[in-house]
């Protein structure tokens, strides 16, 4: 366990920058974001929620696979990398990232820009004392102090951070920062300080819906039972929700050219457009937009949930719920899917 005054953490920071690529909450006109630091910038650890979701670390809005000139090409040098650490990230946050490597990871295909980022970062995580009203990731098998996924966790104390380190990356961070252990006669107080700030910020979460698995109910049945006109009522396929979402990897891959020279980017793309599921041919299976939103529920709850068997692809960060112009709730959607009945 270590501690560092709130005065040292710019230093901290600096130390670290020169062993790491940082990246943490930033304050803008538009609110806070979790983006890449300055040499010598520091996170904004009183931050409540970013707008956008940290998963750019590992999967950037806008991703050069390659650069071209007529049949020569090149690739980045991923094996060259620096370590990056992603300081202050929401345990929900953290989670999400281990959710995006389901899809990017898989027997079959290994996406070497996701792994490469992935396997050199190093997850600094800042426990949320207040969590946001909309937020309900205790019901998604995370929640406001979860260790899970991380490499240390920093406790917000008032004047210092707590920090606890949970993996040989979370020590080797704490090493290049120049972190200093807790003094032994403090521990037990800091411990049980930490218990109740825990124990606080779990019991002010009262998400008022219950959101967990929908296996009773087949996913034909979902997909057919369920009116899902109705539903997406209001829902005016904006894609908002699929942009701000931690757990959404829809990606396009575009190349931009002037003559024979040019750059293929892999883009974030979402599930919510219309011209997304377009063919080629001119046909779209999803022309309307309820069928982008059932694809994208049931996605979700239903696709993710039976595939991997790691519960539903969502970790209640409530960005979706707090941004939709149309004010629809995934809890809402889960809660009419759970009370359909299984067809026998
Ligand atoms: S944010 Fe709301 S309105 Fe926009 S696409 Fe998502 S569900 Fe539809
Ligand atoms: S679906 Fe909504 S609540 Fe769930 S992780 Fe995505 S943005 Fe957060």
């Amino acid at each position: 366990m270590i501690i560092i005054n709130k005065t040292d953490l710019a230093g901290a920071m600096t130390r670290a920058q020169e062993t790491y690529l940082l990246s943490g909450p930033v304050e803008t006109f538009h609110g806070h974001t979790f983006r890449h630091l300055e040499p010598g910038q520091t996170p904004d650890l009183s931050y409540q929620h970013t707008l956008v979701s940290p998963k750019a670390v590992v999967f950037p809005p806008s991703d050069p696979l390659l650069t071209f000139s007529g049949n020569d090409w090149t690739g980045p040098d991923l094996a060259g990398l620096p370590p990056q650490a992603a300081v202050g990230i929401r345990p929900y946050d953290a989670k999400a990232l281990h959710l995006l490597k389901y899809n990017f990871d898989t027997p079959e295909y290994k996406d070497p820009f996701f792994l490469s980022r992935f396997e050199n970062l190093t997850l600094v995580g800042l426990a949320e004392n207040q969590p946001d009203p909309a937020n309900f990731s205790t019901s998604c098998g995370t929640g406001p102090f979860d260790e899970t996924g991380l490499d240390m966790l920093l406790v917000d104390l008032g004047d210092a951070l707590a920090g606890k380190i949970l993996t040989d990356k979370g020590e080797a961070f704490a090493r290049a920062a120049g972190l200093v252990p807790i003094p032994a006669e403090k521990k037990t107080a800091v411990a049980s300080t930490i218990a109740e700030l825990k124990t606080r910020a779990e019991k002010s979460m009262t998400s008022p819906r219950e959101f967990g698995s929908l296996d009773p109910v087949s996913t034909l049945d979902l997909y057919e039972q369920a009116d899902w006109e109705a539903l997406a009522f209001g829902c005016i396929n904006c894609n908002t929700c699929t942009f701000v979402c931690p757990t959404c990897w829809c990606f396009d891959i575009q190349d931009e050219a002037r003559g024979q020279k040019g750059v293929r980017l892999k883009l974030w793309d979402s599930c919510m457009s219309a011209l997304y599921s377009a063919h080629a041919s001119g046909h779209n299976p999803r022309q309307q937009g309820w069928q982008r939103f059932r694809n994208r529920f049931m996605h979700k709850l239903k696709y993710f949930a039976d595939k991997y068997g790691a519960g539903p692809m969502c970790v209640g960060c409530g960005r979706c719920i707090r941004l939709c112009p149309a004010g629809i709730d995934i809890r809402t959607i889960h809660q009419a899917l759970s009370r359909l009945e299984a067809v026998t």
